[in-house]
């Protein structure tokens, strides 16, 4: 029997890089998953080629997470598409690099929107239902800026802070009523959003960042989207308002 027979999924972020390796695992295994996303192009190609592929139903639903009236319609939509929601996965996020003092406001305020709120605003819509039946796991990506500072990357670690703890007060707060809500922390993970980062790196500096992973490799989306399946899975059913880091290790190493 396939590991989430029967659930009902959305994905954020679910048209690319991670949000798209958990949505083709998810229907791999068997649930009815949603795609919500801002980028509608990407959404069409690869609803269409999911759905398609498996016998699970797959949709795309175009969603801003950043803004709380294009979450409460797009979630309405995919509710009305599926007709009810069992597992919500936080992938949609950006990179917001900066110095701090010349930080546009725009982009402080971008970083937060997207990174934390937009779980958040997601989370807000799909509790009710989630509530109702007793039934719901949340996971949201995080970072391994969530646990550790690297210079140069603000505000994105003051974000990613926030959904973790965002993770853990939540995991409390409706622990008692059959939701869970856990967190991944991936480290350098392989998808367009760190291909795009990388290409602006000269070829020293790319050199470096796989010499900093103890493994000597990066990550797989398709491994972070494996323990995306087991914390939305019953498996992990006592694991709650907890983080697992996928780093490679990377984040144990005190000096190099
Ligand atoms: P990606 O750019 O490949 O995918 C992100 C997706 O989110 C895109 O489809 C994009 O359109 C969507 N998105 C962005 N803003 C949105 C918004 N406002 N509303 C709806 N959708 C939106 O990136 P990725 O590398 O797969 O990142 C996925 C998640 O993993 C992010 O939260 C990111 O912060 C986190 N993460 C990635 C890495 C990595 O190395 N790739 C490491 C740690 C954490």
């Amino acid at each position: 029997m396939a590991r989430l027979t029967g659930r009902k999924a959305f994905v954020t972020g679910g048209a690319s890089g991670i949000g798209l390796a958990t949505v083709t695992r998810f229907l791999a295994e068997g649930a009815d998953v949603i795609m919500l996303d801002r980028d509608t192009e990407s959404l069409e190609r690869e609803s269409a080629r999911l759905d398609a592929r498996f016998d699970s139903n797959c949709h795309g639903v175009e969603v801003d997470v950043a803004d709380i009236d294009s979450v409460a319609a797009g979630v309405e939509k995919a509710r009305a598409m599926l007709g009810r929601v069992d597992i919500l996965v936080n992938s949609a996020g950006v990179n917001v690099f900066g110095d701090p003092l010349s930080l546009a406001e725009s982009d402080w305020r971008r970083c937060l929107a997207i990174n934390l709120e937009g779980a958040w605003h997601m989370i807000q819509a799909v509790l009710p239902d989630m509530l109702e039946r007793s039934y719901g796991h949340i996971v949201n990506i995080a970072s391994v800026h969530g646990h550790k500072i690297i210079p140069g990357a603000f505000p994105y670690p003051v974000a990613k802070h926030g959904l973790i703890g965002l993770t853990r007060s939540l995991g409390i707060e409706y622990a008692d009523r059959g939701i869970r809500v856990n967190s991944i922390s991936p480290g350098l993970i392989r998808t367009p959003a760190a291909e795009t980062w990388l290409a602006q790196c000269d070829e020293q500096e790319r050199q470096r960042q796989v010499e900093l992973l103890p493994c000597k490799r990066l990550g797989e989306a398709e491994e972070v989207a494996n323990t995306a399946l087991f914390l939305a899975s019953d498996e992990a059913r006592f694991i709650n308002a907890t983080d697992i880091l996928i780093d490679g290790g990377r984040s144990q190493v005190y000096h190099s």
